[in-house]
Formats: C-alpha cells, sequence, structure tokens
C-alpha cells in the first residue's frame, strides 16, 4: 500500500450487495472507493423479481431460518429503511380441483408464514373464488374452488441500488462506473487494485461482485473460491390490458409444484421467475424455453394469453452457493456466505436483495474487527433512512434533472437513464422509442459526446428494445 493512500476500502461491485457494505462503511467513517465495472445495478440487482419478501417458496425447503431473517428485514426496510420504495403487496393464491398442493397445506404454510413474520404484515386469510375473480378477472373460473390470500412487499431494485449508492456517495464514498477490477495484489500492509490501466491502494478490498465473486477471487492470486452454483431466472412482462390483475398472484405449476408470481406495477404485470443452472453471468439471455414454461404455468389459470401478449423479459443470474450437484437449484438455499482473508479481502455473495441490509451490518462488523481494529468507528448505520429521490418520466426531465442525473447519479450512457435511473425500459407504452434520439442529443451536450456518439446511444437502445421484443432463440 503506498503511503498517504486515501482509501481504507475499495468495495468491488455496484450490485445491492456492494452499495449496502460502501453505505454503512461511509457512514461508519471508513474512506470508501466503490468500482462497478458495468453501470451500477448493471448485473443481478436489476434484474430480479424485485420483491422484498419473505419468501414462501422457501418455505417448502423448509428454510425457516431464511424466511424468519427476510422477514425481519422487509419489515425494517419497509418502515425504516426505505418506505419510499416499498409498497405492500396482497399476493393471492387461486386453488383448483387440479391443484397439486392441498388447500389445507396452503393454509397451514401461510400461517406459518405469519408466524415467522411475527404478525407484522397484514395476516394470510382464506378467500372465496368470488373474490378471486374480482381480482383477476381473466382467471380461469372453471373448477375453481377459492383460495388465499397473504402480504408481502415490492420494490424497484435498481432504485434501491442507486439510493443507497447516493446515499453513500453523500457520507463521502467515491462511486464509480464502467471501471473494472483486473486485479488484486496484496502488499505488506494492506492491498494495491488495478482497474482501467490505473492502480490505487487501500487497507482492504470487499469481494460484492455476486455471480462473478469467484472470478474476482481468482483475480487476487488466492486459491479460495464460493463453488457458486448460477442459476438464470427469466421475467415477463404484460399490459394490464392483456392481464387484468388488480393484485398480486402466486401461481403454482401443476407439473413441478415450483410457483411463479404475478404483480402487477401500475398498466404493467411482472410474471417470473424460471430456475436453471447458468454458466458466465457475462452471457445472459432470455430463452425460448424460459420463455414457453412461464406462459405455459400462466395459461392453466389465464387460458386467453398468449406469446405475443409479452410487452417486455428480462433475465439474471443468482449466486447460489451449494457443493452438492445432486441438489437442484431451486432448492438451494439464497443464504449469504462470507469469506475473509486477512491478508486483507472480505468476499461475500449469495443472499437476497430483501437482506442486503444484514449483509452490510455483518460485512462491515467483519471488517471492523479484522482490519480497522484500532479506528474508533460509528456503530451500525443500516437502519437509517435512504434519500428519497423521485424523477419525473423521461419525456418530462428538465435540464436540471438531467444535469444532476449526470453529475450524481453518474448516467453515463442513456441506456442508465432509461433502464437503471427510470423505469422505462420495462413498464412504459414506448418503452422510451420516441424519447431517445432527444435525450441522446441533451444527454451528449452534458457528457460532451460528438453527433457521432449520439446517434450511436440511440441506435444502441433502440438495438436493445429490438432485441428484447425479437421472438427468443
Ligand atoms: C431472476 C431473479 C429473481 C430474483 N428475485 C428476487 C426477489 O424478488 N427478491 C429478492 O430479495 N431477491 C431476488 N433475487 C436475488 C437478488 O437479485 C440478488 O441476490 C442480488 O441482486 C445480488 O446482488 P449483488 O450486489 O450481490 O450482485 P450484482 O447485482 O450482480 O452485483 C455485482 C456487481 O459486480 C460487478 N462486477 C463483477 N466483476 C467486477 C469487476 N471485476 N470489477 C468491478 N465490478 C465487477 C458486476 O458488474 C455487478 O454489477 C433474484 C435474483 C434473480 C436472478
Amino acid at each position: 500500500m503506498s503511503p498517504g493512500t486515501p482509501w481504507d476500502l475499495v468495495v468491488i461491485g455496484g450490485g445491492i450487495t456492494g452499495a449496502g457494505i460502501a453505505r454503512d462503511a461511509a457512514r461508519r467513517g471508513l474512506r470508501v472507493l466503490l468500482l462497478e465495472k458495468g453501470d451500477f445495478a448493471s448485473g443481478t440487482s436489476s434484474r430480479s423479481g424485485k420483491l422484498v419478501h419473505g419468501g414462501l417458496r422457501y418455505l417448502k425447503h423448509l428454510h425457516l431460518g431464511m424466511v424468519w431473517e427476510s422477514c425481519r428485514e422487509r419489515d425494517l426496510l419497509a418502515r425504516a429503511v426505505a418506505p419510499h420504495l416499498l409498497r405492500p403487496v396482497r399476493f393471492h393464491l387461486p386453488h383448483y380441483s387440479w391443484s397439486r398442493t392441498p388447500g389445507w397445506v396452503v393454509g397451514f404454510g401461510l400461517c406459518l408464514y405469519d408466524l415467522l413474520s411475527r404478525f407484522r404484515a397484514p395476516r394470510a386469510r382464506a378467500v372465496s373464488a368470488e373474490a378471486l375473480l374480482n381480482e383477476a378477472p381473466g382467471l380461469d373460473p372453471q373448477k375453481l374452488r377459492g383460495g388465499h390470500s397473504y402480504s408481502d412487499c415490492a420494490c424497484l431494485d435498481f432504485r434501491l441500488v442507486i439510493d443507497t449508492l447516493l446515499d453513500a456517495q453523500d457520507h463521502g464514498a467515491q462511486i464509480r462506473n464502467y471501471t473494472e477490477v483486473t486485479r488484486i495484489s496484496f502488499v505488506e500492509d494492506g492491498v494495491t487494485v488495478q482497474y482501467s490501466g490505473e492502480s490505487v491502494g487501500a487497507r482492504a478490498v470487499v469481494n460484492a461482485s455476486g455471480a462473478w465473486a469467484d472470478s474476482v477471487l481468482s483475480r487476487s492470486g488466492s486459491p479460495e473460491r464460493f463453488g457458486l452454483r448460477n442459476s438464470r431466472g427469466v421475467h415477463l412482462v404484460f399490459r394490464k390490458r392483456d392481464l387484468p390483475l388488480r393484485s398480486a398472484f402466486a401461481l403454482e405449476n401443476p407439473a413441478d409444484g415450483r410457483s411463479i408470481y404475478a404483480v402487477p406495477w401500475e398498466d404493467y404485470v411482472l410474471v417470473g421467475t424460471s430456475d436453471l443452472p447458468h454458466g458466465d453471468p457475462d452471457q445472459v439471455t432470455v430463452t425460448r424455453e424460459e420463455t414457453g414454461y412461464l406462459l405455459e404455468v400462466l395459461a392453466r389459470y389465464f387460458p386467453r394469453l398468449s406469446r405475443n401478449d409479452v410487452h417486455a423479459s428480462y433475465a439474471g443470474v443468482r449466486p447460489l452457493i451449494g457443493s452438492d450437484s445432486s441438489v437442484k437449484e431451486e432448492k438451494l438455499s439464497r443464504d449469504h456466505e462470507m469469506r475473509v482473508d486477512p491478508r486483507g479481502l472480505l468476499s461475500i455473495t449469495g443472499g437476497k436483495l430483501t437482506t442486503f441490509r444484514r449483509m452490510a451490518e455483518e460485512a462491515v462488523d467483519a471488517l471492523a474487527k479484522e482490519f480497522f481494529p484500532h479506528r474508533k468507528l460509528a456503530p451500525c448505520t443500516t437502519r437509517a433512512p435512504l434519500p428519497t429521490k423521485k424523477w419525473p418520466d423521461a419525456e418530462r426531465l428538465t435540464d436540471e434533472d438531467l444535469e444532476r442525473l449526470v453529475r450524481v447519479e453518474r448516467v453515463r450512457h442513456l441506456e442508465d437513464l432509461l433502464c437503471r435511473r427510470l423505469p422505462t425500459f420495462l413498464f412504459t407504452a414506448d418503452r422510451g422509442r420516441a424519447a431517445a434520439p432527444g435525450l441522446a442529443t441533451r444527454l451528449g451536450r452534458l457528457l460532451s459526446w460528438t453527433e457521432e456518439t449520439m446517434g450511436a446511444e440511440t441506435r444502441r437502445y433502440l438495438a436493445l428494445l429490438e432485441a428484447d421484443e425479437r421472438e427468443p432463440s
């Protein structure tokens, strides 16, 4: 480590895990630099199911500790940390004569879910077939027996990341996107981190690179690995007029017993997800197989829905931990794992969007103990509220808004703005098509782009839309 190095900590990864750790470390008094190889939240943290939940489906696999912890985190985030981002969602579970899980088992599971939630969320209850048809007018009424309802929360995942990073920045952290860490070297009193032709010294490094955690570990020369079993999940977006839902639905696939969720987002409905083994997290696309799987489950409940009704889609990679290859992805625990190399490296991966606060608390406590034992750091700050920032629709952004988005939220490409600062890409009618050229010109003025770059940025965004709207292969 070079003398007078400005950083105590370099955090690798600008997803929710890295953002949460950078925020708490900066608030406790450490000098933090966060490096993200793409845009912030461009990894898994913008491709989740956007639920902040206990995880009813994990009850089935008896991951009781994780469900209990997730329910507690959900309530903390909703009440104290991010009430501006979390909204309560009421889920309905329809029960048919052909359903795989008996109604009484569902009822019992929901009682347990309420118990693990410590009855903090509105209680689960049985509902009639009429009530279900009222919530979902397109639901197949044939052989519908009734069902249950229960409560969880939803949250725009990428905004949770950005708002967390903004708070880290407000407390002195420096955050850089489009900066890939290529090497971590251990030196006498810390580490040297190389990125984009530069290098910087720090007392310690946090590897919070999610599905890339083993690849980042290999860049440190350490033989340590998590042995990640990455798994891919796909989501589809429908217009509410094609899939009219007044509340969310959890739909069990009678063929394999898995449940998929359908959650309304203003004029849209988000449906997911699948769970299949995946290799390289840099190469992730929606496949025909997974789209077909989700449509097949939907068709059991909403027979009028077709492939042509898909408005948008995306795929993401879960960093799952589990060495037993005989256990299927969906049964693997969503717990996180942390490894500390006393030479100056803490690696943390796994977990859920929902549990990011707890992961940050654990990681920064461990960093303080291991690498800063003589520094008087403030106690954990992860329960403090996040700053609130609400942007207008893309078409209504003023020059002042755009200037702030570039300067403070570090928008560097048109795609950053429309996919990961605003929900334009997923949840608007024309998905930003009309606004793209004008926004590219205005961003170009702020970022000193040439005319050619402005054109290229627009074309790149439109190509992204086109690729998404093409039939998956
Ligand atoms: C389909 C799906 C649905 C999900 N649904 C939910 C849900 O509803 N609720 C929930 O709680 N959780 C959900 N999850 C889990 C949740 O999304 C993840 O646990 C979480 O987003 C992981 O965050 P992360 O920061 O660890 O990883 P990421 O968000 O992937 O962040 C890691 C970052 O590290 C960066 N990086 C990698 N290598 C380098 C390098 N060398 N230099 C610099 N940066 C680097 C990557 O670019 C990436 O942005 C879901 C996951 C998937 C895949």
